[in-house]
């Protein structure tokens, strides 16, 4: 066996290295991963002949429970282990005697909020796929995102999340710490490293990370890394921006990274851009529109960063403030980083074909170089044990990253296959029973209709549609057959719109009761990566309703339609490019092209309930069509739905989307 120990320290400069990590990095092992792909890795970073690109990202979702799962020889850290749970349920009794746990598994890397950060995460993950030489760029969030409590009454209620980053497996401190000069004095920053595999462990995206907590910065700077999103403060927003942004680029600097090409996930790391043009001369800029790609994720105003000059002012140096004032003015004295970013990067991507189309609306005069590449998931993450078994038994196995999972296509020819048929329910079957173990003290049941929502709580979401109108959901649940229904999410805890959204919908909870057994509705606290998952492939039907055009790609319900997961969706995000292929229902308000965008507060409850009701009903009812109590009919129309969802997982899916971004963005020879 070679030994890649020497190399590696000489590479990657591990602070505390004998106390802390001796055990763990060895020879040729990194917590049980072959420490050779990592100084592969680290030397091609090094190398100026390779074309290596940094990614910068405010949030990673990397869910190690579920994926590239270290091992370490010290006993994980409890606080690093996944918190017992609560439940709030139509079945109060339960909630008042239960909690439930899941066994000792490791808790997210708790540096992400949501699906912008699971995207990124999965983004990392097919990128070392694609053995790209990729650098990710991210914060080291000392206090996480927040632990979410729902009391009755008080609806969501915030705790602070506690986690120990020196105990979690995978990820190391390094020596190295950059320093930031500004107005009010030098701002410090450790620098530390997360290491994420290919499948096959050859290849690894290493993800440096950004710490405030330092010994010598002062007292307000050691905790400006603590919670991700804190928005309650404007000089800790702008902050964390110039730490992502300018520190992001210090830290590649400080590596010896030689970087061609910076990609922006997300406007937050604008100020990588305005960073490396202070470094050049005028006529430098041209290049820099070049090397720059910016990828925005958003069509929600709220979603694009403004700040006043005056704020910046304060915190950066004047030649970043004049660069700021030429390029991303609006009005007088507001710094607009979506503009600014339009401005100067001549590569520019929206997440789906009408998010391109929406933001092409939303920004007419930089129409032009808008371009759309749709999002998707990384499949060994998000496919479930049996699905997996399902694809190796008939396809043998779910093919590889380069041809963007193609193969998931030729399942057409297996449509009227019965066996294939019969052990596609199955498959589904054992994901249901995972379900109905779970929640078995809230008498969650393999052979009843299940519907769910899951997903970051926002407005535009409409988290609370499917309780409108109770009474339509309590006739459904009487008339055609038994149904339940499992939500989870958290929402911004600054978010006091969507604060009275929860406490509504738990008060209909409460007060809706069993109605006699036929109805179960689940609200399940710190919905994470795990449960993602774990729920995204388990249930009969993930609903998705957004109010068009807000949502400007959505993945969830991509993970669901991999294992088989019949979709109830409004026509937005993804779902526009798949909603000619026959994956479930598609309701509720259309936005047209080219109509204005609307107002995103106009929820429009009413009438999309009220579709949202009838679509349910046909659903339950060829739910139970197909399955009655376990006696199950092959012949079902159910079964081609299921089939029509897997196949279009051979397109929604991040292989195929980095191939877009390397191809399309990175390397792309114009
Ligand atoms: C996939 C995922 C999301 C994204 O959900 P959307 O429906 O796309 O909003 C959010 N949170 C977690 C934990 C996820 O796994």
């Amino acid at each position: 066996m070679e030994n890649y120990l020497k190399e590696f320290l000489e590479l990657v400069k591990v602070h505390r290295f004998e106390e802390l990590y001796s055990k763990d990095i060895t020879a040729d092992s990194y917590f049980g991963f072959p420490l050779r792909s990592i100084v592969e890795a680290e030397r091609r970073l090094l190398s100026a002949e390779e074309p290596s690109v940094a990614y910068l990202s405010m949030e990673y979702g990397l869910g190690t429970s579920i994926y590239n799962t270290f091992t370490s020889a010290k006993p994980v850290s409890e606080s690093n282990i996944l918190p017992r749970q609560n439940i709030f349920s139509n079945m109060r009794i339960r909630d008042y005697y239960f909690t439930f746990r899941i066994d000792h598994r490791i808790m997210d890397l708790p540096i992400y909020s949501g699906g912008l950060g699971v995207l990124a995460g999965d983004t990392l993950k097919s990128s070392a796929d694609l053995g790209i030489s990729l650098a990710g760029i991210g914060i080291l969030w000392r206090k996480g995102y927040f632990k979410q409590n729902f009391w009755y009454k008080d609806g969501q209620v915030p705790e602070v999340l506690n986690w120990d980053p020196y105990s979690y497996p995978g990820l190391i401190p390094l020596d190295t710490v950059i320093k930031i000069p500004l107005r009010d004095g030098d701002l410090l920053l450790r620098l530390w490293k997360y290491y994420v595999y290919s499948f096959d462990k050859k290849h690894v995206i290493p993800l440096t990370l950004l710490d405030s907590d330092v010994e010598g910065n002062k007292p307000e700077f050691r905790t400006l890394t603590d919670q991700l999103y804190r928005s309650d403060n404007s000089y800790i927003k702008i902050m964390q921006r110039v730490i992502l942004g300018i520190g992001g680029i210090k830290a590649l600097e400080a590596l010896e990274y030689s970087v061609k090409k910076y990609h922006l996930n997300e406007g937050h790391a604008a100020l990588a851009l305005v960073q490396k043009a202070g470094a050049l001369k005028k006529d430098g800029l041209d290049s820099l529109e070049k090397d720059f790609i910016y990828t925005c994720h958003t069509p929600v105003a709220a979603g694009h960063d403004r700040f006043p000059i005056k704020e910046l002012e304060k915190i950066l140096p004047g030649e970043n403030i004049d660069f700021i004032r030429n390029n991303g003015l609006e009005g007088e004295d507001t710094a607009n980083f979506t503009q600014l970013l339009l401005n100067c990067c001549n590569h520019v991507n929206a997440v789906a074909k009408k998010h391109g189309e929406v933001t092409r609306l939303q920004f007419p005069q930089h129409a032009d170089k808008i371009q759309s590449i749709t999002n998707g998931i990384h499949i060994p993450t998000w496919i479930s044990g049996s699905f997996s078994d399902l694809l190796k038994k008939y396809q043998n196995g779910t093919g590889g990253c380069a041809s963007g999972h193609a193969e998931l296509a030729d399942l057409e020819k297996l449509r009227n296959n019965n066996d294939f048929r019969t052990d596609l329910w199955k498959a589904h079957q054992v994901n249901k029973r995972n379900l109905q173990s779970i929640f078995e003290n809230w008498d969650i049941r393999e052979n009843v209709f299940t519907v769910c929502w899951a997903r970051r709580i926002a407005g535009y979401k409409r988290p609370s549609l499917i309780f409108q109108d109770p009474r339509r959901l309590i006739d459904i649940a009487n008339r055609v057959g038994p149904v339940q229904v499992i939500i989870a999410g958290k929402a911004h805890p600054n978010d006091s719109l969507v604060g009275t959204f929860i406490n509504n919908m738990m008060n209909t909870i409460d007060s809706l009761g069993t109605q006699g057994s036929v109805l179960r509705i689940i609200m399940l606290e710190n919905y994470d990566i795990f449960f993602g998952k774990t729920l995204s492939n388990s249930v009969d039907v993930w609903l998705n309703n957004p109010l068009p055009p807000f949502e400007a790609s959505g993945t969830s319900g991509m993970k669901a339609i991999l294992n088989g997961v019949v979709q109830l969706s409004t026509l937005d995000g993804w779902v526009v490019e798949a909603a000619d292929a026959g994956i479930g229902e598609i309701f509720g308000y259309r936005h047209n092209t080219g109509e204005p965008i609307g107002n995103e507060l106009d929820l429009r409850l009413d009438s999309d309930s009220g579709e949202l009701y009838n679509a349910l009903e046909r659903l339950t009812k060829l739910y139970y069509e197909t399955n009655q109590n376990g006696n199950f009919n092959a012949g079902s129309k159910w079964i081609d739905i299921m089939i029509n969802c897997i196949i279009q997982s051979h397109y929604f899916n991040t292989c195929r989307m980095v191939q877009e971004y390397r191809d399309r963005m990175w390397f792309d020879k114009n």
